[in-house]
């Protein structure tokens, strides 16, 4: 990244838009780029609306000019004969203003084979219509490796500590990916302040600093799922192209010439197990589940904010990689940002462009995995060719699905099957969902609780029959469902099965 900067501001572009939270690190690395320059020799300032303009380094307090409003700021450097780079530190709140984009441009022209150089930089993009054309854009990428490697080491140098092996040493730099170099500093000097020492045992402790990091952020989420596919009954053709790809993200495969998988859609009938399929997936690919709130990425309180917390999550997420970026409920994510979108200012149909533009330009080995329920609702771009490796469908248990969602869910509440006659209670569940299934075996032990005895196979029945299943209530939108899906998605469940199931 900083080789990138280097080359702009060598090449002389007059306005770069650095997007980043972390100002003193990117400062730093401007400062460097300033000071490595041959020639000419640049100065680099600063500015703030609390302070004007103040030259990197000297102390905040002199200001030899008055600088504080953002017009007189960008006059004072529009003045300025040396070669120099102006860094503007959250000039968002007021590029918008008439004044300031016509003093950004009026800079712009006048920058023109100098060596001078503005960079706006702040935590959200906002670049008005008028500059869209003369600005470049950075997002500004987190820590990568190598920087977090400095970290560490500054750390150890300052424990005194004895040096952990190699393989050790990689474990500490991977768990604090994801971190700005601050919060990587603060996390080691935690953990080695924990147990006076950085070894194995620390990882542990990096990660769960990492974890409640991220979840501070309140938009992903780390989900920690114990079940594995087993807790699965059924959707065997998902299980199998899950199962298929479980080291698709090692270099072995990238030897082997395969590309990294980028995502799947999990199509299907309220409660089948969709979202338990994604999590029991990061278990079974050995990889972190982030999954990104997407309810949690919509903020009016300001224009822009929405598209950067999105920025930042995935940007979170594309650090963390591999993992597994799960988005539930996509239908309702993105629904409303087609159509008259007007209804928010545009927000959601940018926030779905943004997404869109991501998923179809990532590089780093972040696996999308989304679940919907409702095909209507979602807008025709993620249903596209290519978008997602695969379309999968879940459809509704077969009688044989039910009987291993039986088992599953009776054994997991520490029942004899034997007791239990499996045949009879998955005819009698017809049309019922997975979600169903279990909601009856736990009124049935309720019931039988209440009466202080044990429950039987007459008290799931009894259940059953008191309960009316999705299917029968939400008809319509089932069959809508499977008439889409017969066509555009494989069936989750083995294929054979799916298309003799009975219809509704
Ligand atoms: P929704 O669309 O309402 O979010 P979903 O399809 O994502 O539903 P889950 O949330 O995964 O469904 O299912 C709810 C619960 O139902 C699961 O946690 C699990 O206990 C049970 N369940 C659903 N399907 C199955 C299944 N095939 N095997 C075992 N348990 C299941």
């Amino acid at each position: 990244m900083q080789e990138e900067i280097s080359i702009l501001i060598q090449a002389q572009y007059p306005l770069i838009y650095l997007v980043t939270s972390e100002e003193e690190r990117t400062e730093r690395v401007i400062a460097k780029i300033a000071q490595e320059a041959k020639s000419p020799q640049r100065r680099v300032f600063i500015w703030t609306v609390t302070h004007g303009i103040v030259e990197y380094g000297q102390a905040r307090h002199i200001t030899q000019h008055n600088t504080v409003s953002p017009e007189a700021a960008i006059q004072w450097t529009i003045q300025q004969k040396e070669a120099g780079i102006y860094i503007f530190k959250d000039l968002h709140p007021f590029i918008d203003s008439p004044a300031t984009t016509r003093w950004l441009r009026d800079a712009i022209a006048s920058f023109k084979g100098t060596q001078k150089a503005i960079i706006l930089m702040s935590p959200m993009q906002q670049v008005p219509i008028e500059l869209e054309k003369e600005v470049v854009v950075i997002d500004y990428p987190l820590p990568e490796l190598s920087e977090l490697n400095q970290v560490l080491s500054h750390q150890l140098e300052q424990s005194r500590t004895r040096r952990p092996t190699t393989e050790t040493r990689e474990k500490l730099l991977r768990a604090a990916l994801g971190l700005t170099h601050d919060e990587a500093e603060k996390v080691y000097r935690k953990a080695y302040v924990k147990s006076g020492r950085l070894t194995e045992g620390e990882v542990d402790i990096v990660l769960s600093e990492k974890k409640q990091l991220i979840r501070r952020n309140g938009i992903l989420e780390y989900i920690e799922e114990d079940e594995t596919l087993d807790a699965i009954g059924g959707l065997e053709e998902l299980k199998r192209w899950l199962q298929q790809r479980s080291n698709a993200f090692t270099e072995r495969a990238r030897e082997y010439g395969l590309p990294q998988p980028k995502g799947m859609l999990i199509l299907g009938v309220p409660g089948c197990g969709k979202s338990l399929i994604a999590k029991t997936t990061s278990r079974l690919w050995g990889l972190p589940l982030l999954r990104l709130d997407m309810g949690r990425v919509y903020d009016g309180s300001m224009v822009g904010r929405s598209e950067a917390n999105l920025r930042n999550a995935l940007k979170t997420a594309e650090s963390i990689s591999p993992a597994i970026l799960f988005i539930d409920e996509l239908d309702k994510s993105f629904a409303g940002s087609s159509g008259s979108s007007d209804s928010d200012g545009g927000t959601s149909s940018r926030i779905f462009g943004s997404f869109l533009t991501w998923m179809q330009e990532k590089t780093s080995p972040v696996f999308v995995m989304a679940t919907a329920n409702r095909v209507e609702r979602l807008p025709g771009e993620f249903l596209r060719k290519g978008r997602f490796d695969e379309i999968f469908f879940v459809d509704l248990p077969t009688a044989e699905e039910r009987q291993q969602i039986f088992s599953i869910h009776l054994s997991k509440r520490r029942r004899e099957i034997t007791r239990f006659d499996l045949d009879q209670l998955a005819k009698v569940s017809e049309g019922f969902s997975g979600a169903e299934i279990e909601q009856a075996i736990i009124a049935a032990m309720y019931e039988a609780f209440a009466q202080d005895r044990e429950f039987t196979q007459l008290d799931i029945i009894a259940a059953i029959k008191a309960t009316l299943p999705l299917s029968k209530t939400m008809t319509e939108q089932v069959t809508a469902l499977r008439d889409w899906a017969r066509q555009r998605a494989r069936p989750a469940a083995s294929s054979v099965a799916e298309y003799q199931r009975m219809e509704f």
